[in-house]
């Protein structure tokens, strides 16, 4: 959920709008974005959205932040293009401007002076960004990573970072995600030797599964299957997109005629074709899962198929890829993790790469930025000891909501505002209110139960036995009666009423609602949703 307002005066500018996948999934959520409801204190002086690279947690969030704040949006060709996409969904592609910008060039946006920095990392086309304020340059490194040489496009461009650096920095706004990582983070190429072994070791198929956006372990893929004398076919939604837009922009160099379609690779014998799918944290809707438990149209994994796992475990996801690689080994496939082989590097700066990034720059502050608090923490330290120059005096410590404030005499922590989540329902794409966990909540742990209770309109008596359903209660079973019990408990409560209190639908609603919950409390413990509905006969 990577979001951060840079203000000056009575300007802002907005760096980046992501979304987060929740570890623990609050009761059928799996997407959160910032809630923007903070942003309405500065509504009017909003002036653009910055992105400094495509990945969903810097750009997921994008369209819900544009529909509460129309403003003009800057990015790289190729994160422009995904966020397009995102835009297309829900149908505000005509209604947003965006301003595509390339490395070194300097746009002037309001009182800033934005210079966009070629960053490596594990997507492509990324930023990194150095804002001139009146009072200071500003960098936010984005996610990065020193890569000297990357598969697709350039080396990090440490020479305008030296630039911008030698013309002073006020503060530094650094990515800490690998922050806990010695040594310097390997670069994209390091993985080419294990994919070749591996090419050259197998005779059956191959499936490499990866992140859909990780276009230099695409682009190897590519080549070691042409060096191999193999086709690539490409499964899955968001690969096939992502391959068909890099493929446009020329980000991702391949002959057309190495690529097959799905009925052409099945026609073609097994040691002449890789598929590329999408899957590989174990999303139970994505095409590796589909073809590990046979429920893919037209294909399926087996025995003598060698599965490539190019990818890290993002925490939160073991259970699913654990599963996924049970599935696997069931229909006979050989697994390769990247535990055993090279197969995966982070896209992120480790300990040295972050010491190239503070001493090239060498700013007046340093600010973590990107991670968990303890990433953060890890971040500072490692400065702290290791680069000359910085201490607590100038390295701030921020959690989300803190608002860091500079001006001439230095920098302080000035609030902290309260920030909250909003969950997004994957099916609609739409907020969900925070209400409706809360209901999901008590849905899950209590279960519920709904009472139908009849009254007769001439009599204003009890019509009939009311009628309870339970789901999902616990202690609640057809053999052990208690359902009978509650129904007469019921049928007790009404008959103890007085008839003006059954003549009020509302009181007798609740009323049976609530002595409905006390009897189920006392009998079993539990606290399910309880519906009531009276029916007039
Ligand atoms: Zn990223």
């Amino acid at each position: 959920m990577n979001c951060l307002g840079l203000r000056f005066g009575d300007e802002m500018i907005i760096i980046d709008a992501g979304m987060g996948f929740p570890e623990e999934t609050p009761f059928g959520v799996d997407i959160s974005i910032p809630n923007f409801d903070f942003l309405e204190d500065y509504r009017h002086e909003l002036i653009a959205l910055v992105l400094t690279h495509g990945h969903e947690d810097h750009i997921g969030a994008l369209a819900y932040l544009l529909r509460k704040f129309n403003i003009p949006v800057y990015g790289s060709r190729f994160t422009l293009a995904l966020a397009e996409k995102r835009l297309e969904e829900f149908g505000m592609l005509d209604d947003v401007l965006l301003h595509r910008v390339r490395a070194n060039d300097v746009i002037e946006i309001g009182t800033f002076k934005v210079e966009f920095i070629h960053a490596s990392h594990s997507l492509v086309d990324c930023f990194s960004l150095a804002v001139k304020t009146p009072l200071g340059t500003i960098i936010h490194t984005g996610d990065y990573k020193i890569d000297d040489t990357p598969v697709i496009g350039a080396p990090y461009d440490l020479k305008t970072l030296k630039r911008i650096g030698d013309e002073g920095v006020l503060v530094l706004l650094g990515d800490s995600t690998n922050a806990t990582v010695p040594g310097r983070t390997p670069s994209e190429q390091a993985v080419i030797p294990a994919f070749e072994e591996i090419f050259e070791q197998t005779t059956g198929r191959i499936f490499v599964s990866t992140f859909s956006s990780s276009m230099h372990r695409l682009q190897i893929v590519f080549d070691t299957a042409r060096m191999f004398g193999r086709k690539v076919c490409v499964l899955g939604r968001s690969m096939q997109k992502n391959v068909e837009i890099a493929d446009d922009q020329n980000l991702l160099q391949f002959d057309p005629n190495d690529v097959v379609t799905l009925s052409e690779a099945r026609a073609m014998n097994d040691d002449e074709i890789v598929y590329l799918v999408t899957g590989s944290q174990g999303e139970v809707r994505a095409a590796l899962w589909n073809l590990a438990t046979g429920t893919y149209k037209g294909m399926e994994i087996d025995k003598g198929d060698t599965v490539v796992l190019s990818a890290r475990i993002i925490p939160g996801n073991e259970k699913n890829i654990s599963r996924l690689i049970g599935h696997l080994y069931k229909r006979g496939a050989n697994i390769i993790e990247e535990k055993r082989r090279l197969i995966h590097v982070s896209g992120h700066a480790s300990q040295e790469d972050i010491k190239i990034m503070v001493e090239t720059a060498r700013p007046r502050y340093l600010v973590p930025i990107h991670g968990e608090y303890r990433m953060l923490f890890r971040h500072k330290e490692y400065v702290k000891n290791h680069v000359p120059g910085y201490s607590d005096d100038n390295i701030f410590l921020i959690e989300n909501g803190e608002v860091l404030e500079f001006d001439e005499y230095g920098g302080r922590i000035l609030e902290k505002r309260e920030l909250f989540k909003t969950f997004i329902d994957e099916e609609s794409s739409e907020e969900i209110e925070y209400d409706i966990i809360r209901e999901r909540r008590k849905l899950a742990y209590g279960g519920a139960v709904s009472l139908v209770v009849s009254i007769d309109r001439k009599t204003g008596e009890l019509a009939g036995e009311p009628q309870i359903e339970f789901q999902g209660v616990a202690g609640v079973d057809p053999t052990n009666g208690f359902a009978g019990d509650a129904r007469d408990a019921m049928s007790a409560a009404v008959s103890a009423m007085k008839s003006e209190h059954i003549a009020d639908r509302n009181f007798l609603k609740e009323a049976l609602r609530l002595a409905l919950k006390r009897y189920i409390q006392q009998e079993l413990g539990t606290k399910p949703v309880i519906v009531t509905t009276i029916v007039d006969v």
